[in-house]
């Protein structure tokens, strides 16, 4: 049996995250793709338990509060959490896990499980993230504004990131990222987390 990882993707709204893993999952299919927990409601076309598992904001507090969750935020004004167990169990099996999670749930990662490797993904300019974000179409006026501000602190801690991954041309994206998985030393442990996410807002 392998030795088991844990990813962490991360970058702006809009940056092109869910677009990349879908080539990359399809890619490499022993790579699983870690179901988050959420408070946003579906956007059409998304399944509970296969995009994420949406919850209310009482069942969120729950699994923050039985320790459920190995890290979670607030985001835009809903909460997004990775559920412990499924995430845990399958690094002990030797499985490589991948979160794609915000800014302040990597850094509870580093701390948590600092041999993570954590890859930032940049936007060639926050003109072209624009652009993405509103030809997705997903989102209300203000929700992309929101994204917005929060993409611009976001790519700031870029550098926090073992890997910076520009994603203008998505094969060459691609391309770096699987570079990053396939050449660097897997994750020993799991630890405990030092310090529980910060309070919902
Ligand atoms: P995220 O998951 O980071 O929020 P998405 O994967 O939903 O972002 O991508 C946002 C939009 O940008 C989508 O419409 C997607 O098709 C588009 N997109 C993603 N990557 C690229 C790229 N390299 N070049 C141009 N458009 C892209
Ligand atoms: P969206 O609403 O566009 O699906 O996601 C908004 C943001 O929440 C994205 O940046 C995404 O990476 C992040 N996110 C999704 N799931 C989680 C999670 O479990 N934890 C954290 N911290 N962020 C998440």
């Amino acid at each position: 049996m392998g030795q088991g990882r844990l990813i962490v993707l991360t970058g702006p709204s809009g940056v092109g995250k869910g677009t990349l893993l879908r080539a990359l999952l399809e890619r490499h299919p022993e790579l699983y793709l870690s179901v988050s927990v959420t408070t946003r409601s579906p956007r059409p076309g998304e399944e509970n338990g296969q995009h994420y598992y949406f919850v209310t904001t009482e069942r969120f507090r729950e699994m923050i509060e039985h320790g459920e969750l190995l890290e979670w935020a607030e985001f835009a004004g809903n909460c997004y959490g990775t559920p412990r167990r499924p995430v845990e169990e399958r690094i002990q099996r030797g499985e490589w896990v991948i979160l794609e999670i915000e800014l302040e749930g990597a850094r509870q990662i580093r701390k948590t499980c600092p041999d993570a490797i954590r890859i930032f993904v940049l936007p060639p300019s926050l003109e072209e993230l624009e652009h993405r974000l509103r030809g997705r179409g997903s989102e209300s006026e203000e929700a992309i504004a929101r994204r917005l501000a929060r993409a611009k602190a976001e790519i700031e801690a870029a550098d926090e990131f073992d890997v910076q991954v520009v994603n203008d041309d998505l094969a060459i994206a691609l391309q770096h990222i699987e570079s990053a998985l396939f050449l660097t030393p897997p994750v020993s442990s799991l630890k405990q987390p030092t310090s529980p996410g910060a309070g919902i807002r």
